[in-house]
């Protein structure tokens, strides 16, 4: 050793420089707007464990995941042996050996074991990055760079770990004694040269990563949160939405910092897959690169080069055509090891260029002129909604409230349920399914409107929390507390995002619901044999990705069908493939790439099963057009079709509906 006194002050210089770069970020970060993110504390932690510490998502890729734990892991354990390090070179004789023996020679071993681990975690991952070279780690040539500089320098620091160790159990003085003091240098060097070189890398996420998980939304390890909550009155605030880093949060710009670049996002990305010009990737690196090129400009720490003041992250960085193309399907946000809200910073850019500058594609215009006229996305008004029952028996709320009848649930429709020829469909069958088990409910009829859920997705704040305050004026006027609804849009928007205006409910989907009924043997079924032996289901993003009911449907298919067998696709349950008609997609031409619902309906077909099965009726016109235009037969039902094909004979005998080949391209799919 050289004694103390060097490295005191070669460790003060390195901390001084890292918290001086740490501020620097902080202060950057700052720029963005509040947002809440300790609630539920209970729930971060969680997150933080099973995401974060346990490294799940991380893992859902098997052989890159196993390798990243163990870089992760071993750091974990080895930090403990770098604090031993450091602390030595400021009281040389320094040693954890004060620790019971036992436990002393557990970590000693475990620096070991972990230091040869991490060694040859980051030996297979130099190969993969060098030679398999797989699609979604293909980045520019400087994150290339700065990768490799990364896992050279972990590498390094685990062979002089090593060698530290091997000395150490030789012994030895003189020359020997020398080779261990310049390797001990190069060790707390290195510790210290990756320590200040975070701050400038990619790699900024071995600090970020855990607490952007801690931080990240309280809804669940990979499951989208709500969206943002929107005041549409603040005081002296003249922005809405978002156009540049400084109208984000604080914590999409956390986010910018956490990225690893590793490219499952992008890899995951329908819109991506299908060749339009949007990588949810690019959408957080860009960020970040908008926020160190304008932040020290706003705080005066340089001056403008020029240009930084005039430009903005929209258009200059992200395009309309790459926000546009988005389904808010949750697939990044699912995939993200860091949990990265990607959709977050589409939302607000969409909000700015809806709510600010109304630039939208023109096929949205007329949704939004019917939203506001008509209280649906489509031109059919408040008379036309409950067409579908009629001679169905199915009483209103305002007819159960005049007499006081008790009711079980409001069965919500939604604007595809009332309206869309095939949609009308399922909407028979859920309540002939209904009827048939005896529950007791009841429908808004000509008082039901659009929710709202279009209006947020594409942008339009305003229109969408004037559509959802009058709905729930509506439902609190009739003291509704349970809601089924059979579009799983509605699901989510009513069952989560309406608590943001004061709306709660308990809202249930069909699916769940009529698993139950099946279960509870309410739904008398036919003995007769027959109904399909093979389908393949198609999981909704809304319900699957973002509540996570994956095994209801496939349940209900089952009980229903006793000798089917669920095929499924390979993209199937959390890692399904949208349909393509999420985020407003339902009303926006598709001219780039090849269509989504071609590509997930060709996956689906390929099963080879008899039938497809769906949950909602937006993927029913999706896949329904896909498969019609793929010119076979094979027909795409909703579950609760299926259900109700099988009621018993007489149980609803007028209109029990009848399961055939699905009808050519559905109604209702423009804003005309
Ligand atoms: S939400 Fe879906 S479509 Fe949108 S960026 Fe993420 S993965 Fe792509
Ligand atoms: S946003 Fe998440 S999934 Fe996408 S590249 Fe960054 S770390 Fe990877």
């Amino acid at each position: 050793m050289l004694g103390s006194g060097p490295f005191i002050v070669v460790l003060v210089l390195a901390l001084g420089f890292f918290f001086a770069n740490a501020r620097r970020l902080v202060g950057y970060m700052q720029l963005g707007q509040p947002e809440e993110r300790t609630d539920h504390p209970l729930v971060r932690v969680r997150n933080l464990i099973v995401v974060g510490l346990a490294q799940r998502k991380i893992l859902r890729d098997p052989w890159a995941g196993v390798m990243h734990a163990a870089v992760f892991w071993g750091f974990l354990v080895l930090t403990a042996g770098t604090i031993e390090i450091v602390l030595q070179g400021i009281v040389p004789t320094f040693s954890f050996s004060f620790l019971p023996a036992p436990l002393y020679v557990l970590y000693t071993e475990s620096q070991t074991a972990f230091a040869v681990a991490v060694l040859a975690a980051v030996g297979w991952l130099l190969y993969r990055r060098l030679v398999i070279r797989p699609q979604r780690l293909q980045g520019d040539a400087v994150g290339q760079r700065d990768a490799l500089v990364i896992l050279s320098l972990i590498a390094g620091l685990m062979l002089t770990l090593l060698l530290m160790k091997g000395m150490d159990a030789a012994g030895g003085a003189g020359a020997a004694g020398l080779a261990r003091t310049a390797t001990w240098w190069t060790h707390a060097l290195l510790i210290l040269g990756f320590l200040n070189y975070l701050p400038y890398s990619k790699h900024l996420h071995v600090i970020t990563a855990l607490p952007n998980v801690y931080l990240s939304n309280t809804s669940g390890p990979g499951l989208p949160g709500a969206m943002r909550a929107m005041d549409l009155e603040p005081e002296g605030v003249e922005e809405f939405g978002a156009a540049d880093v400084e109208h984000l949060s604080w914590k999409n710009l956390l986010d910018g910092y956490s990225c690893t670049e590793c490219g499952r996002c992008t890899a995951a990305c329908p819109a991506n897959i299908t060749g339009k010009p949007l990588s949810p990737r690019k959408i957080v690196m860009d960020v970040r690169e908008r926020l160190l090129e304008k932040a020290p400009v706003l705080l005066g720490e340089s001056e403008d080069p020029g240009g930084i003041l005039e430009h903005q992250l929209l258009d200059h960085f992200i395009t309309e055509d790459e926000l546009w193309a988005c389904t808010s399907c949750g697939a990044c946000l699912q995939e993200c090891p860091v949990s990265i809200d990607q959709l977050g910073v589409i939302n607000e850019l969409r909000r700015h260029l809806v709510l600010m500058e109304s630039r939208f594609p023109p096929e949205v215009q007329p949704v939004f002129q019917s939203l506001e006229r008509n209280g649906s996305p489509w031109s059919f008004g408040p008379a036309d909604r409950a067409l579908w029952a009629d001679g169905l028996d199915i009483p209103t709320m305002a007819e159960c409230a005049a007499d006081g009848r008790p009711l079980d649930v409001l069965f919500w429709v939604g604007c595809m349920g009332s309206f869309d020829a095939r949609a009308k469909r399922i909407t028979v069958a859920v309540a002939r399914i209904l009827q048939a088990a005896g529950v007791r409910f009841a429908i808004l009829g000509q008082e039901e409107r659009c929710n709202g859920d279009p209006a947020r997705r594409l942008g339009n704040e305003y229109l969408y929390q004037t559509l959802a305050t009058a709905t729930i004026s509506t439902l609190n006027g009739y003291g509704v507390t349970t809601v089924l609804t059979l579009c799983p849009h509605c699901f989510h928007q009513m069952g989560t995002e309406y608590a943001q205006l004061g709306g709660h409910y308990d809202v249930i989907h069909h699916t769940t619901y009529i698993e139950r009924l099946l279960a509870e043997g309410r739904v008398p079924l036919s003995d007769a044999a027959g109904g399909f032996e093979t389908i393949s289901y198609h999981d909704s993003c809304y319900l699957g990705r973002y509540h996570g009911v994956y095994d209801a449907p496939r349940q209900a298919l089952r009980r229903a069908l006793p000798v089917v067998t669920v095929l499924e696709p390979p993209r199937t349950r959390d890692r399904g493939l949208c349909c393509g008609a999420g985020g407003g997609r339902m009303w926006m031409e598709e001219p780039t790439g090849t269509r989504v619902n071609v590509e997930r309906t060709t996956e689906l077909l390929a099963t080879g099963a008899e039938a497809i099965a769906s949950a909602c009726p937006f993927c029913m016109t999706m896949l329904g057009d896909a498969a019609a235009a793929s010119g076979g037969t094979v027909p795409v039902y909703d579950i609760a079709e299926i259900v109700a094909s099988r009621l018993a004979p007489g149980v609803t005998p007028s209109v029990t509906p009848s399961v055939t080949p699905a009808a050519g391209p559905t109604t209702a799919r423009t804003g005309s």
